[in-house]
């Protein structure tokens, strides 16, 4: 029996990058996972992909209703939750003069705004849960702003902040962690018209001269939601190669 036998964890952005990873490693643990994302074809191709006990909601999680959705869904499916992944984000780029509200509401929206409503719907739902966790997926950038990103970095900033007034709020009961990756290879830089050669290039930024994979990430997630992890909570751990060292 894996260590995450019996558990049941939702992960949004689970059809891309780490949060997919994560997924399919909470799967091979032996959890039951709820994969959360707004794109239902990129869900189905994530499902059969990791396989298992592996089901998908469609959910925008920066809005209210849609939440609302997706805490019923899970209600009438498992009555109960050990763990949340709040993962799916977006890093728009972009000076402080070309961003205009609507992208910095957008930032907001999905990077704090999503984790808030989440953790807010879904108490009930954990509280009923065994040993409980949520984990956080923020940035390095919430701690090392870098120039032409103020939205993103300001709100995983705020996400920092987020995940240990939760922790504070709702200890000893359910334990709230947050992880802060450098850069990962991911969907997320082609997205934004950045190259896989460009992505490789930025290994070089890194102590350890590479950049992350989303195993890498995965690994740190799933420890947080162990049973290994009990002594921890408030947390917000760098996994960077060693990028905040410097
Ligand atoms: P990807 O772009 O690969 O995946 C993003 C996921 O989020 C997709 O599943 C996407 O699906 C989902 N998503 C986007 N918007 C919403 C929404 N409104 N509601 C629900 N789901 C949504 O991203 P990564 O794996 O690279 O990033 C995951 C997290 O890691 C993010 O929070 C990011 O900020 C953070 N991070 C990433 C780094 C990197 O270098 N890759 C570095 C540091 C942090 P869909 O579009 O269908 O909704």
């Amino acid at each position: 029996m894996g260590e995450m036998s019996g558990k049941r964890m939702v992960v949004t952005g689970g059809s891309s990058g780490i949060g997919l990873e994560t997924a399919r490693q909470l799967v091979e643990a032996g959890a039951e996972v709820c994969l959360v994302a707004r794109r239902e074809e990129a869900l189905a191709r994530a499902v059969a992909d990791i396989g298992g006990s592996t089901w998908s909601h469609a959910c925008d999680v920066a809005d209210e209703s849609e939440v609302a959705g997706l805490k019923d869904a899970l209600a009438a499916r498992w009555h109960a939750l050990e763990g949340l992944v709040n993962n799916a984000g977006i890093a728009p780029m972009a000076k402080l003069e070309d961003t205009d509200p609507e992208t910095w509401d957008a930032a907001f929206s999905l990077n704090v705004r999503g984790p808030y409503l989440l953790c807010r719907s879904l108490l009930d739902l954990l509280t009923a849960g065994s040993s409980p966790a949520v984990v956080n997926v923020s940035s390095t950038l919430a701690e090392r702003a870098i120039p032409g990103m103020a939205a993103y970095n300001s709100s995983k900033a705020a996400l920092n902040q987020l995940t240990r007034s939760i922790a504070l709020e709702w200890a000893p009961a359910i334990r709230v962690n947050a992880v802060m990756p450098a850069v990962v290879d991911t969907p997320i830089h082609s997205s934004r018209g950045i190259t896989a050669d460009q992505v490789s290039d930025m290994g070089r930024m890194h102590p350890l001269g590479r950049v992350g994979r989303p195993e890498d990430v995965a690994d740190l997630i799933v420890f947080l939601l162990s049973e290994r992890a009990s002594w921890m909570t408030g947390a917000v751990v760098p996994i960077d190669g060693g990028m905040m060292a410097g």
